[in-house]
């Protein structure tokens, strides 16, 4: 990707080009011509000293004016102005030179990574064709924000516009590339009926929708409040580096006093040589005295490590989160949805007494304000109309299933606990799969109406994904489920998981978590973001996964993955892993270089030059390796 410099980072290094220009003209002309007086030599080694550095000591001016003596600018005008005084004319520019140098590359990196996250704001969308209908009847189109669209407006998406809101498309085909959410090329067709979400591209149709939502509450816009507020969770590599800065320059400035001051006391206190020598080491003390390879690269690195994530597809919704996932030992998931479809298919019917046609019929009556993946299959597989209106008093009872009234009686529709709490006379089916059991209460008596059997298929990417997981150094793989055991059985054992618990409520399985992490385990909760957000919320990290459209997932879980693809989590995984890598490689490598140059500044064998060149060194190298994060091709998918 290409980088265009702003206007002031120009400025910047054309004035460091003659800066540098004039530094090296000069240092060869004091070489040559030793035997000129030393005010010549200073008028002259002042103009790229004004040039590169009028601003600096301005800053350091204003800054001593309030009270800031350890800001990093003050130290460098300091040092710059010492070096003067002890008649290094050169060595006072070269800390200035250097140091600009260090901010301009510091803020190209940023200004990069910022812009790398900023493509992916640039799902953004700026307007909406809505459709407005006139008095006579005609229609008119009309550019509006996308703020201005009610729910249940028409809009017009033609080719190459950004989908504006979450919708269903009523007239029209299309094919819409998501890569900007999901990371996935492909493109998907798009057929009336089919929901479309915000923040994906419309590519070939011209389509109208009906927007199911209005744009605040948008996936587009949900990303983009999570993708900006995601600097605020702060890793505790980044608390150490802020606590770390905070004693680390006013013990440097500390001991360069008592360096410049101790030893002349007893070395000669009359001597001007042993004085500019002590003063001189000081100097460098002060030159390493600032901190900001650290404090520019931790945070880049999270910074870019999110960034590179989210053009995966991979939402994080904090630099916490990332840490927390690379220590990870534990991935703990939800079956439905996670590792199956969550697309259930009605294999059979059988109904107690009454017909089949009348059994669905109540079932999806009951479940038709459900959005489990069971009620959506049951709804599906009854193709008549549904009358709404029969049903009232609509009950979600998580982990086990739904009651309502339908034509004044109350009915149960769920698994056999929930039978067994009501009462119901049921029994097992021989039949493999899911059993919906549905009874109904009217008058007091329980009467068993009969079940549903309905099977659900696991993703085809689960089993690779486990065995990814396990790959990059997850010892456990554990499936909570509140379906049945054989079922449950079944899953576990296919996908070679390495525990599983059957028959969980949803507070079974938060109890379960919980134990895992009493025994030490760090965990990672993947979830569908339906009925398990207590869950997500345990675990040391949450993730949602198939959050396209899914607002409950978005805000309760940690890392939100935007298509259901489970390969993601060991992908993300190897994304945190690598980012504190990088992380840390910058911290014990920066740390390292300063004290070097601190002994051999103390010692007297490094020089200024070196300090400021090893100084701004470490910060660019800091800065590069920190950008790494950001491509972290982790080779598979
Ligand atoms: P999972 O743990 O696999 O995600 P849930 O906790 O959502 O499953 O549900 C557990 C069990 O409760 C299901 O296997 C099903 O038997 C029953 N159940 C939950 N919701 C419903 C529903 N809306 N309709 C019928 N049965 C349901
Ligand atoms: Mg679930």
């Amino acid at each position: 990707m290409k980088y265009k410099m702003t206007r002031k980072q120009k400025k910047m290094l054309r004035r460091i080009i003659i800066a540098a220009c004039l530094l090296v003209a000069f240092t060869i002309i004091k070489v040559v011509f030793s035997q000129i007086p030393w005010p010549v030599f200073l008028a002259l080694f002042l103009i790229p000293y004004v040039i590169i550095g009028y601003d600096v000591i301005r800053t350091a001016v204003i800054n001593i004016i309030h009270g800031q003596l350890l800001d990093e600018k003050f130290l460098m005008a300091i040092a710059s102005i010492g070096a003067i005084a002890t008649g290094e004319f050169p060595e006072a520019v070269a800390v200035i030179l250097f140091f600009q140098v260090g901010e301009l590359f510091e803020s190209i990196a940023v200004g990069r990574t910022r812009k790398s996250v900023a493509a992916l704001m640039d799902i953004r969308p700026d307007y909406a064709n809505l459709i407005i209908t006139d008095a006579d009847g005609l229609e008119k189109e009309e550019t509006v924000s996308p703020e201005e669209v009610n729910v249940g407006s028409i809009i017009v998406i033609k080719p190459g516009e950004k989908i504006p809101l979450d919708g269903i498309i009523t007239e029209g085909t299309t094919t819409v590339n998501t890569s900007a959410l999901t990371g996935e090329s492909l493109p998907q067709d798009m057929a009336p009926g089919d929901k479309v979400i915000s923040g994906t591209l419309n590519l070939t149709g011209v389509c109208r929708v009906r927007t199911s939502g209005i744009y605040s509450e948008s996936t587009v816009a949900r990303i983009l409040e999570l993708v900006e507020n995601s600097s605020e969770n702060k890793a505790q590599a980044e608390n150490f580096i802020t606590r770390f800065a905070h004693w680390y320059t006013p013990v440097v400035v500390i001991a360069a006093l008592l360096l410049a001051v101790v030893p002349p006391l007893f070395l000669g206190i009359a001597n001007g040589e042993v004085w500019s020598t002590w003063v001189g080491r000081a100097l460098v003390f002060l030159v390493v005295s600032c901190p900001c390879a650290l404090v520019v690269s931790v945070p880049l690195s999270f910074f870019s490590g999110i960034g590179g994530a989210s053009r995966e597809g991979i939402l994080i919704k904090g630099a916490n989160y990332l840490e927390a996932l690379s220590k990870a030992d534990t991935v703990v998931f939800d079956k439905t949805g996670t590792l199956t479809k969550g697309a259930f298919a009605v294999d059979d019917i059988h109904p107690n007494e009454i017909s089949r046609a009348e059994l669905l019929d109540i079932a999806a009556l009951a479940e038709s304000y459900s959005s489990h993946p069971i009620a959506v299959s049951v709804i599906q597989a009854h193709h008549d109309h549904l009358d709404k209106n029969r049903v009232g008093d609509v009950r979600e009872i998580a982990g086990k299933g739904v009651c309502a009234m339908i034509d004044g009686d109350s009915y149960y529709v769920g698994n056999g606990s929930l039978m067994d709490e009501i009462g119901a006379a049921w029994h097992e089916c021989h039949l493999t799969g899911t059993i919906i059991h549905v009874a109904r209460i009217s008058s007091g008596s329980c009467e068993y109406l009969g079940h549903i059997i309905v099977n659900d298929e696991i993703k085809a990417e689960s089993e690779e994904a486990i065995e990814e997981l396990h790959k990059v150094g997850i010892d456990k793989t554990v499936m909570l489920t509140g379906d049945k055991e054989d079922i449950a059985g079944n899953v576990a054992k296919k996908l070679k998981l390495t525990e599983y618990y059957a028959k969980l409520l949803p507070e079974d399985k938060v109890e379960r978590v919980k134990e895992l992490m009493a025994k030490g385990a760090r965990t990672v909760f993947v979830g569908d973001g339906i009925n398990d957000a207590p869950v997500l919320a345990t675990a040391d990290v949450g993730i949602a996964m198939g959050a396209m459209g899914s607002d409950a997932a978005i805000e309760s879980a940690d890392i939100v993955l935007m298509d259901d693809d489970p390969l993601k989590i060991a992908k993300a995984v190897r994304i945190a892993r690598k980012t504190m890598t990088i992380v840390k490689e910058n911290i014990v490598f920066s740390l390292a270089v300063k004290a070097v140059i601190l002994i051999l500044g103390a010692l007297g064998i490094a020089n200024m030059w070196l300090a400021v060149f090893g100084d701004v060194g470490v910060l660019v190298l800091a800065i590069l390796n920190s950008l790494r994060c950001f491509r972290i091709i982790s080779g598979k998918k």
